[in-house]
């Protein structure tokens, strides 16, 4: 049996282990998938972390992650539509195809979701094993650092894409690599003015880069002010990135009576919030989770080729050996997307 490394969560504790595992073997309807370049995503270093939420959902032994790029190189027998050779990444939530929301056209909201990487074993590793309807083809000159990141930019794409974006003032609040890329996305769709906020001065620099007007480091500055002072009147699109009540508050407060807002960042608290200025104002308030399956994705992929350029969210790049590395990196703040290479 060939040997592989990956990256995995060998005990219910923080922390991964690089091992020497078999290469997996794939059911008919799946491919093997030689893994070019993997991203970290926040979800990895929540299990990295082993925080309440991974230790209550992973089992152990399990390899971790579910952002890539790679190459087909081997087919299930059952498998006619794909090709051994081709680029690809994948959407890394596993419907079931039988409940209600996968029956409506709604799998995105499965009741029986599989999460690659969390629920069974991801892309860490040099081989993984993906299946067929869940792979996306990349164009043979896409840069695969940019498909590696398909996963996050399609939340960000779900998030922003729910409102027209064209000539409205827009506020994001979170710059983590998500908010990042729903500041590139709302610059591209024409938006009026953006206005960005988090409280990571290195962060506030790429959202200055990915081309917001304003920045506001919400540790001394006040965002909600700011945007009235600017706009007149309030924003007219919230996208709130960060999952901090205090940056909910701030840019509920940033908003126009007949706002929206889509809300994707999650709290680690539940929150309260000042509904009657929800009532008061009549915003439309837009719970977003995951990717739809796969229209969201042909959004994406038409926004990339009519020039949406995320690259400068891309700041770190580590082999698989320096995983450690790049976890601390995130655990900081001090990045925006980590790459992991194997
Ligand atoms: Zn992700
Ligand atoms: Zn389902």
């Amino acid at each position: 049996m060939a040997l592989m490394k990956a990256l995995r969560k060998t005990t219910a504790n923080p922390g991964l282990e690089l091992c020497e595992v078999e290469v997996p073997s794939i059911r008919s309807d799946q491919v093997l998938v030689k893994i070019e370049i993997a991203a970290i995503c926040g979800t990895d270093l929540h299990i990295y972390n082993w925080d309440k939420w991974s230790s209550d959902r992973v089992k152990t032994p399990r390899t971790i992650g579910h952002e890539f790029a790679g190459r087909i190189v081997k087919l299930g027998e059952d498998v006619r539509h794909l090709k051994e050779g081709m680029l690809v990444t994948a959407e890394g939530h596993f419907t079931c195809g039988q409940c209600y929301y996968c029956r409506t056209g709604q799998g995105h909201i499965c009741d029986d979701v599989k999460i690659l990487g969390v629920d069974v074993d991801g892309i860490f590793a040099e081989y993984a094993a993906i299946d067929a309807k869940n792979i996306w083809l990349l164009p043979e000159d896409r840069d695969p650092a940019i498909g590696a990141i398909h996963d996050p930019l399609g939340n960000a794409v779900h998030s922003a894409y729910a409102h027209c974006l064209t000539g409205q003032n827009v506020v994001i609040t979170g710059c983590g690599p998500i908010g990042l890329f729903c500041v590139a996305l709302a610059r591209h769709a024409g938006a009026r003015k953006v206005f960005a906020s988090d409280i990571n001065e290195y962060r506030l620099d790429l959202a200055r880069r990915l081309g917001a007007d304003y920045v506001v480091n919400s540790r001394n500055g006040d965002l909600t002010s700011l945007v009235h002072k600017v706009t007149g009147i309030g924003a007219d699109i919230l996208l709130e990135m960060s999952g901090s009540k205090e940056a909910l508050a701030d840019g509920l407060g940033a908003l126009r009576k007949g706002a929206a807002a889509s809300l994707l960042g999650i709290f680690s608290d539940s929150v309260s919030m000042d509904l009657d200025a929800v009532i008061f104002n009549q915003l439309t308030l837009y719970g977003i989770n995951g990717r739809r399956v796969f229209d969201t994705w042909y959004q994406m992929e038409a926004a990339l080729e009519s020039g949406l350029d995320v690259s400068p969210v891309i700041t770190h790049r580590f082999s698989f050996e320096e995983y450690e590395k790049g976890m601390a990196l995130m655990n900081a703040g001090n990045c925006g997307k980590v790459l992991l290479i194997p």
